[in-house]
């Protein structure tokens, strides 16, 4: 008997996991390290058991259930995250977790015994919503986060992050970097609109598009509106503005995947009648190719500092995030399209806009994703929806290339 989804059974769990830090309106609020993020730890490590995996738990609280093979080497990962932001919704990595663990019952129910062992993994503070940064126990899993400053980040509410760890149970003594899959895969909602809008229903995820976030201050002299003549002023408001046409020029310039966002934008001393003396400015460039990328971030640099100088200003740039695009393994890639293919899902190749766990694993094992459509490309907002035949397809596109990795036993 050939391995097969069973659809309600993966719904079900998503709506049970989904009323856990339900919010009124809908939607769900699983802080990293809330008591409503542990109750939903509680039921997933029960889950786990139920289905028969072996769970363990590592020092920065995340959970993984291991099935056997019938070699003992390194497994097959499926992992996403559980932890919401403030104004959730159900499928944000949710899908992913869930989808593994129907991974799991359809082996179970067809008595597979795989080659390599299999393992569902639920990375801790995935969001970076009450704890930054982001992608937080993938990255400490997998040794691009320090496991000891991790835990001294303070959250938005002033709680320590080790304190909240060890409050809630999740303290775990598995120390990380002592586990590299053989291969890691994570289903996630495309939280963009592209899929719906092309009608396209399995998005094989390339890799993850390079970040790069640069603060400017700029420094003039406030000065009467009306009196202060145009040639004479060092306007720090005008050189932010020129700062903000200016990223938008190099989206233009560049075209797709160059974007580029001005999130932030504030003025001192912030008065109608009175020239800016002082401006801080965000952009958040982002591109799938690092050198474009840097030339991106050079031109944008280049244009603060002259536009400062134009103006007589003093301006300084600070970089607040930076991360280079991740490629995912072709052969992975390849083996998404096939599977949808096979099923007569369409399938598309692309980039992800959004940063994920996996992009913490594809340096050091070959690693993929696999995205299914987002309704309205509504994401981190209670609204967000992906309808449950697409869950299911998703479901089914990763089993697909899970069983293809798991290998069957000899
Ligand atoms: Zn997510």
């Amino acid at each position: 008997m050939k391995p097969q989804i069973n659809g309600e059974r993966l719904l079900k769990r998503l709506r049970d996991l989904g009323e856990i830090g339900a919010l009124p309106g809908g939607g769900v609020c699983r802080l990293a390290l809330s008591d409503d993020d542990r109750a939903g730890r509680d039921q997933l490590v029960h889950w786990m058991e139920e289905l028969g995996l072996t769970v363990s738990i590592d020092a920065i609280g995340n959970i993984w259930g291991l099935r056997e093979g019938a070699e003992c080497g390194a497994p097959v990962m499926i992992g996403s995250h559980i932890d919401t932001v403030a104004t959730g919704g159900l499928y944000d990595g949710a899908l992913g977790v869930m989808a593994g663990l129907e991974v799991v019952a359809a082996l179970n129910d067809a008595r597979a015994r795989t080659a390599r062992p299999l393992a569902v993994a639920a990375f801790t503070n995935e969001e970076g919503a009450r704890f930054a940064p982001d992608m937080m126990g993938s990255g400490v899993h997998q040794g691009a986060l320090d496991l000891s400053e991790m835990l001294a980040v303070q959250g938005i509410d002033g709680a320590t992050f080790g304190e909240e760890l060890a409050r809630i149970g999740y303290a775990g003594e598995i120390q990380p970097k002592t586990l590299t899959p053989a291969a890691f895969l994570e289903l996630h909602i495309e939280q963009g609109p592209v899929l719906e809008r092309d009608g396209v229903r399995i998005g094989a995820v390339t890799g993850v598009q390079g970040i790069s976030w640069t603060e400017f201050k700029i420094s003039g002299q406030s000065n009467h509106a009306g009196t202060t003549p145009m040639d004479l002023r060092r306007d720090a408001g005008f050189v932010a503005a020129r700062i903000a046409v200016e990223a938008r020029a190099i989206a233009t310039d560049f075209g797709p995947p160059q974007v580029a966002t001005v999130g932030s934008v504030t003025f001192e001393p912030g008065l109608v009648n009175v020239v800016p003396e002082r401006a801080v400015i965000t952009v958040d460039l982002r591109n799938t190719d690092d050198e474009r990328l840097k030339e991106a971030e050079a031109r944008l640099n280049a244009a603060a500092q002259t536009f400062a100088e134009d103006e007589g200003c003093k301006i300084t740039a600070r970089s607040l995030a930076r991360f280079a695009p991740v490629a995912f393994d072709e052969a992975i890639v390849a083996k998404v399209e096939t599977a949808a293919m096979a099923r007569q899902l369409s399938v598309r190749r692309m980039p992800s806009g959004a940063g994920h766990d996996a992009q913490m694993f594809a340096p050091n094992c070959p690693t993929a994703m696999i995205f299914v459509p987002s309704a309205g490309g509504l994401s981190h907002n209670i609204a967000e929806h992906t309808e449950p035949e697409e869950l299911i397809a998703g479901a089914e596109i990763l089993l697909d290339v899970s069983l293809d990795l798991l290998g069957e036993a000899q």
